[in-house]
């Protein structure tokens, strides 16, 4: 079977729309010069058309290793030349002022070099997730970017919609009592054993650093905590696709201060997709819970009601507009490392055997 995650996700980009969010009297003077870094299928298919809706920035930039794709995007966005670059090049980008923002989207092994040559530019910066593959990285370019007095935002895009928002609100505000158990699991089909996703160098892991960063995140956000304490468990039935440093399915389970426990799937081998919260007096159902929506659930209350948005155009909007208003930024380095650092216990987890402390 092909790699369908990308059919799997495009399918519902189609049906959502941006709520607009602020009144004309808070738009910005001047938006936000944004390039993109790696032209794949997300920076293609997800966030180039989020800039139609966008009021605190535009696409003016792009960097890109393949002089084709800089000519078609050239015309498509309308980018001068002189805001192309390749990877070559991309640090002469310290010199053009039409470009504020420069959003890695590049392959995860390639994030930690682009966002340290991006800060270095002077430029605010994007970086898809995961932030990095190891703990190291992640700190180093959290160091980088404040060294150069930038900003740095993980795109971590469930953060800036309505759904997952509720899930927050809810660790928060505790109406169905405190959290008792999170369920969260992630996983997709891939076999393509030629994929950069296949290759340790380029993905640092298999699904847990591709789609189970979601559900790591996802219990720190429904529990409102930081976990004390990992236990995780690989199998792999097909040793053949999935190479050394690619684990095809992996279960994690963690423990929560408050007494909270969660346990999580993440797969290569299956459509997987749902975050469970129990609380006390109630609890929380929502699948689809990742993607790019519509997003669904339901509360012991009933059915979750939430305006059906565009996740990158208001991510984009949430993080502009913080670097405009001179906002902390919703989604940082700090909350990018605290997730590589829970995968990265729950690989040794696997690995020994044993339980890891988170703290
Ligand atoms: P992709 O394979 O479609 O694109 C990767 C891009 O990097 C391509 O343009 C490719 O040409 C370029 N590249 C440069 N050097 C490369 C190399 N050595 N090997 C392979 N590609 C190289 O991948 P994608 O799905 O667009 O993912 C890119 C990043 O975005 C990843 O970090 C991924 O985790 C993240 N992502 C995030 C979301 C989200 O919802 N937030 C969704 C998809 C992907």
């Amino acid at each position: 079977m092909k790699n369908t995650r990308r059919d799997f996700l495009k399918t519902f980009v189609a049906s959502s729309v941006a709520i607009p969010f602020v009144s004309q009297a808070c738009l910005p003077e001047k938006k936000l010069g944004v390039a993109l870094v790696g032209l794949g299928s997300y920076a293609t298919n997800n966030l180039a058309p989020s800039f139609v809706n966008t009021q605190f920035c535009r696409l003016v930039g792009i960097v890109t290793g393949t002089p084709a794709k800089a000519e078609t995007w050239k015309k498509k966005y309308d980018i001068p030349d002189k805001n192309i670059y390749n990877y070559q090049n991309f640090d002469e980008i310290s010199k053009n002022p039409d470009i504020d923002v420069v959003y890695v989207v590049l392959p995860n092994g390639m994030h930690h070099e682009f966002v340290l040559r991006a800060a270095k530019a002077g430029k605010h910066v994007i970086c898809e997730k995961p932030m990095a593959i190891s703990v190291k990285e992640c700190e180093e370019m959290m160091a980088a970017c404040k060294v150069a007095k930038v900003t740095l935002s993980i795109g971590y895009r469930l953060h800036y919609e309505p759904f997952t928002n509720e899930v927050m609100r809810l660790a928060k505000d505790k109406d169905f009592g405190k959290v008792a158990f999170v369920e969260s699991s992630f996983g997709f089909p891939l076999r393509d054993k030629k994929a950069w996703r296949m290759i340790p160098k380029l993905s640092g892991g298999g699904p847990m650093m591709d789609v189970g960063v979601y559900a790591v995140n996802a219990a720190r956000y429904a529990t409102g905590e930081e976990p004390i304490s990992v236990t995780a468990q690989a199998v792999k039935t097909h040793p053949d696709i999935y190479v050394e440093g690619i684990e095809e399915t992996m279960f994690w389970q963690m423990k929560f201060p408050s007494g909270a426990i969660s346990n999580h799937t993440t797969t290569y081998n299956s459509y997987l997709q749902r975050l469970y919260v129990g609380y006390e007096n109630g609890n929380l159902e929502m699948s689809p819970a990742f993607d790019y929506g519509p997003l669904k659930g339901k509360t012991s209350k009933g059915e979750m009601k939430f305006p059906i948005v565009h996740h990158q155009t208001l991510m984009l909007d949430g993080i502009c507009g913080d670097i405009i208003n001179n906002r902390p930024m919703r989604t940082p380095g700090e909350e990018g490392l605290r997730d590589v650092k829970i995968m990265m216990a729950a690989f040794e987890a696997a690995k020994t055997g044993k339980k890891v402390k988170l703290v």
